[in-house]
């Protein structure tokens, strides 16, 4: 059996992801409902209906319970609870189980390390007594706090045990991941799709590259070897299992000189370094998010070209007034997508452009004077 077109579908949260979300699942005929606590929204002013609430609103969740077949979500911070709420009610993909574990980078860190799967090396810091016992030789390293961090937020880097204390006040004295800062050659993400049957499909895998702790630019396929993106994914495979997962799943890797992989974080969703596949495969990320969520066959993730670059668009591009998006479309193989924020804020993610084409090496080269054009 399958959720069938014109059902209404839920959404918990209402950002670009979620827009990206809807688009997919109103063009193959379904209704989405968006909860999300903002009058305004990406995904909210384009769903069939938006329920202005908090995510923990009993009201709102039983709206959503009773008028949605399945519900969904567009990022991690979702409380686990509003979950195991909903899924007395209806589908609920992927589940509180799941996303309670990769939400907070404690509960994420341990999971991974117990099961047996490659991470660098770091502490859980609980509170300030742990401080004095953090071992020198994970500095200099980066400070993370364990809830609702993004784009390098809620992280600290540092240089020397002694900063340290500085470092978690600053970060609100709350529990705390310390990882060892590693020289990384490489990122690379796995994006893949499991269903409730163990069938597993992986998207094309890309190198990301960040600025500043936000990702910048993904390129696709990675050049790496074919044993290094197998590798990977069967740990994101492994991942899945282990989670007993459905849905869209992303696991985020570091890439050390002697092709060494480490997972750095799981995102139990849609990934902004998968964004390409809306214009590079067949199937895109979100349409394989809503096929899983409606129990519906996966597309085919092949490459529809061989080469694609995917830029994000930061609020500061605005520093001068609107962007002439002539710079960008003028170019027929690449394709923009702004997600209707009002308000452009400096590393706010606005938009991103991918541009597609025959090679990696053409596709950076036109990504290099797409953004020497624009100044970014
Ligand atoms: P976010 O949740 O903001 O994506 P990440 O933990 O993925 O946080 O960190 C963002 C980026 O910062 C990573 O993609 C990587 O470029 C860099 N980074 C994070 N942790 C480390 C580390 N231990 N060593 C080196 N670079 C790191
Ligand atoms: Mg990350």
């Amino acid at each position: 059996m399958y959720i069938k077109p014109g059902t209404m579908l839920g959404l918990l949260g209402g950002g670009q992801l979620g827009r990206m979300f809807t688009v997919a699942a109103q063009q193959m005929g379904y209704r989405v409902t968006v909860l999300d606590p903002a009058a305004e929204s990406p995904a909210g002013s384009i769903a069939e209906h938006h329920l202005q609430a908090d995510y923990l609103d009993d009201d709102a969740l039983d709206e959503l319970g009773s008028t949605c077949a399945a519900v969904t979500i567009e990022f991690e911070n979702v409380p686990a609870q509003a979950l195991r709420y909903l899924a007395r009610r209806c589908i609920v993909s992927p589940d509180a189980e799941s996303v309670s574990i990769v939400q907070n980078r404690i509960r994420e860190k341990l999971f991974l390390a117990e099961n047996g799967f490659p991470v660098g090396p770091f502490a859980v810091i609980h509170d300030g007594q742990n401080l004095p016992w953090v071992d020198v030789s994970l500095f200099p390293g980066i400070l993370k706090s364990s809830q609702s961090g993004y784009d390098g937020k809620g992280q600290i880097r540092i240089e020397h045990a002694d900063i340290l204390p500085e470092a978690f006040t600053a970060l609100g004295n709350k529990p705390c991941v310390l990882e060892k800062r590693l020289s990384l050659t490489r990122e690379i993400s796995v994006v893949l799709a499991r269903d409730n049957l163990d069938q597993v499909t992986f998207f094309p895998v890309p190198e990301n590259r960040h600025k500043q702790g936000i990702l910048d630019m993904s390129i696709i396929p990675a050049t790496l070897s074919d044993g290094v993106i197998e590798k990977a994914r069967e740990i994101a495979r492994q991942i899945a299992i282990r989670l007993n997962y459905a849905g869209i799943l992303c696991v985020e890797f570091f890439v050390l000189d002697d092709d060494q992989i480490l997972v750095n974080e799981i995102a139990p969703r849609p990934h902004n370094s998968g964004h390409y596949s809306l214009n590079a495969c067949v199937t895109s990320q979100f349409e394989q998010q809503v096929r899983i969520l409606c129990g519906l066959p996966h597309g085919s993730t092949r490459l529809v070209q061989e080469a694609a670059v995917m830029t994000n668009i930061l609020g500061d591009l605005w520093k001068n007034g609107e962007p002439d998006w002539n710079r960008i479309l003028c170019h027929p193989q690449t394709k923009l997508h702004l997600y209707g924020k009002r308000a452009a804020k400096p590393g706010r993610k606005m938009g991103h452009f991918t541009v597609l084409a025959n090679t990696v090496e053409e596709a950076l080269q036109q990504t290099a004077r797409i953004r020497q054009d624009l100044q970014f």
